[in-house]
Order: C-alpha cells, then structure tokens, then sequence
C-alpha cells in the first residue's frame, strides 16, 4: 500500500510561486471577476492541472478554474467530491509584490521582516508558532500581506492532485477541484456554474490550525440606511434645513459602545458593524453588516438597528429613512447536520493523517457556507494559515503537507465507506 506522504519543499515551493502573482480583489468593482489579475493565477493554475493529466482542466470567462480526476475505483455509486480554494487576497491590505521568505528550521526568535524592520513576527503574539519549532515557516516581507488565504489552500490542493495522479494505487471516487475568484469580497459563488460542476459534497481548503474542521459559520445579513434629510439655502436654512450627514453621525453614535460590536464580541455573540458611510447634507448612506450564529438573533438584531435609527431620524422633522436588509449569507451547520458524514469523514481524515481533530465555529463566512445552501454541503478544512489579510501572516510548511495528506485519506474514505 502506498504512503500517503507529501513532499514538504515540493509544497512550499508550489506555494510561494503563487503567492507572487497579484491577485487582490476589489469590493468596488462590478466585473467578474472583480480585478482581470485573477485569471493570471487561475489560468496558470488550469495549465498545471493538465500537466498532471487532468483533461478536462479549464479556467472560464469570470476566471473560475473547474477540473476532474476520474474515477478509478470499481464501485459505481461513490459520491462526486469537490476540493474548493479561492485565488484572490483580500483587499485590507497590499498584495503587490509579495516576496515570500523560506525560514528554514524556526527556534522561538523574533523574526524581524526585511522590508518593515517593525513587522515582527513573535511567539509571544503567536503562540502557535511554538509548533513549529525546528521546522519550516513561510512569511513576506513586510510591506505586503502573505496571501496564505487561500493560496495555501490552491498549494494544498494543487499537491493533493498531483499525489494522486502519480499514485494509481490510491483508490479514489470521481474528484472535482474547483478554484473561485472573489471570496474576500464575497461574490466567489456568484458566476459558479453548479451543473458544469457537478459535485455531491464538497470542502473548502481555507481554515486555520492543524487539524482544524469547521462545520459552522455566522448567518449574515447586511443592512443600509438611508437618511434623507431636508435642504435648504444654508444662509436661509434656521428652522427648516436638517442636514443628513449630522443624523448619520448621531445613529452611528446611538450605537452602544460596550456589546453588540465586532471588537467587544468574540465566540458565539453577534454582532452589528457598520463598514460604509457616505453622502452629501440632503442624504447619507450607512452601510452595516449583521452577524450572529443563531438565525432569530440576527433577525433580532436587525430590528434594534431599525429601531435604533428610527428613533433618531424621528427626532427630527421632516427629515426620513429608508431601512434595507439584505441577506449574505447562511450558517452552513444547517445543512451540514442533514448529511453527518461529510464532516465524519473528514473527521477520520484528519486522524489519519496523524492530527487531532478540533471542531470549530467561524467568526466569519467561507465559500462554503454559500455552497451549501446552493446544494454542495461543504465544510472547511485546515491549511495552516495565520495571521491572514496581515504583513505578520505567516504559514508553516508541515501543515500544508499535512492538509494534502488529509484530502487524499478523505477521497480513499469515501471510496472505502460505499459500497
Ligand atoms: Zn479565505
């Protein structure tokens, strides 16, 4: 029986060729994808999946990268898995120019990044750094972010692949890899084509520490508020003009300070965050997110920043608003709790590639929690990223390796489990 053992330089080197190509998406664009520069990474990605034989390998219009390793077990009836990664970084900060840096056998010290002598990199801040010791890490350079979100999720994948194709004896159902553009900006979902994919079950390659499986993520909903206010000559305005920018400054005010917000939550609690705000005297525009992990908080939550608003708009006359809710996205847990041996499996995965196994929540959405409710049940497994949308972030190379490892234990799982 073959060794499921993936080669750690092999994996490193795959990964910080690309962490080089600039693919950081863009919020305000209305293109698919959002930035052209995508498509540079997710054809070369396409092209290298068809060196490993993958026929079918191919990269579409909007930069999505669909490619299938066919079967090559007797059985009929194994279920279409689908690894999934996003090709974009995240727009907080900049992904131009990153020059990965290999420090080879990590021992505790402080990492001082070449290009910004104050990105450090410590174990004090990081504590788990400390399981790295005597092995490989990646970081930048200091004055761009890594991009480990989600390359490493491409690397891990684009390994796995390869492993299998060489490796005829690892027994395996049909596996469909799918590359998105536009995760950060949470559009990677909208121009997928779900029938060209054709997938049963599927799993992100976009988490955390070693070992990590996360089954559950927050329900989303965004919120606008409109505030009109009433204009008038401003050297003729007493008692008639109400100037829109002053109630927006007052509702984001009215907000409380101590809860309900992303940097006094943390676990389970929600939270409501405003992200945007703009306009002229006559009419603002406050854009908010809404978040929470429960379904009937978030609606509660959404109804006290209505009540919220409206209480300070009604304070002055003649002005008024308009309250908008608009789903994101959906607790994938939901879903997930319907078909148990997606995560089982993973699960056992994980275990066979010689980790412990931590279920987690994400404070966050992944692609998967859109692909589940559009019918692919998808939870998310490590990488080993840290630090993400940051100059300090940081991967270790081992769990890389070991996240390859584990996707390949789960597609010979699922060929074992049917019958
Ligand atoms: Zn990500």
């Amino acid at each position: 029986m073959t060794e499921i053992k993936i080669n750690k330089s092999a994996i490193a080197e795959r990964f910080m060729r690309y962490v080089k190509i600039d693919t950081q998406s863009d919020p305000q664009s209305n293109t698919h994808p959002s930035t052209e520069k995508q498509k540079n990474l997710s054809l070369l990605l396409a092209q290298e999946l068809k060196l490993l034989g993958i026929k079918d390998a191919e990269m579409d219009e909007f930069g999505y990268v669909y490619a299938t390793i066919p079967s090559n077990s007797e059985k009929k009836d194994i279920p279409v898995i689908c690894f999934c990664s996003h090709v974009d970084t995240a727009p907080d900060c900049s992904g131009y120019n990153v020059k990965p840096i290999l420090h080879k056998n990590y021992d505790e010290e402080d990492i001082i990044l070449p290009d910004d002598h104050s990105q450090v990199l410590s174990a004090v801040a990081q504590p788990y750094l400390r399981e790295h010791l005597g092995e490989d890490i990646i970081t930048a350079s200091g004055h761009t972010l890594l991009g480990a979100d989600d390359k490493s999720g491409l690397a891990v994948i684009m390994q796995a692949a390869e492993f299998i194709m060489n490796n005829p004896s690892v027994t395996h159902g049909v596996i469909k890899i799918l590359f998105t553009p536009d995760e950060e900006i949470g559009k990677g979902t909208s121009k997928l084509d779900m029938k060209k994919l054709g997938a049963d079950f599927g799993y992100t390659l976009d988490g955390g520490e070693a070992g990590s499986l996360e089954d559950e993520t927050f329900n989303a909903d965004g919120a606008t508020v409109v505030v009109n206010g009433v204009i008038a000559h401003p050297g003729y305005a007493k008692n008639k003009l109400v100037n829109a920018l002053k109630v927006a400054a007052e509702i984001l005010h009215a907000l409380p300070g101590s809860e309900w917000a992303p940097e006094v939550t943390e676990e389970k609690e929600g939270f409501v965050h405003p992200v945007r705000l703009d306009g002229i005297a006559e009419r603002a525009t406050i854009e908010f997110i809404i978040r929470d992990f429960d379904l009937d908080n978030l609606k509660e939550h959404g109804e006290r920043l209505h009540g919220i608003a409206e209480n300070v708009v009604n304070h002055y006359r003649g002005a008024s608003m308009e309250f908008t809710i608009t789903e994101q996205y959906r607790n994938m847990k939901g879903i997930l709790d319907e078909h148990p041996q997606v995560a089982a499996y993973a699960a056992e995965a994980i275990t066979r590639a010689g980790i412990d196994v931590k279920t987690e929540s994400i404070r966050g959405g992944t692609d998967g929690s859109k692909l589940s409710y559009m019918g692919l049940p998808c939870p998310n497994i490590f990488t080993g990223m840290q630090g993400i949308h940051s100059k300090l972030e940081w991967i270790g190379v081992k769990d890389m390796a070991k996240a390859a490892e584990t996707i390949i234990h789960l597609c010979m799982i699922w060929e074992e489990e049917t019958t």
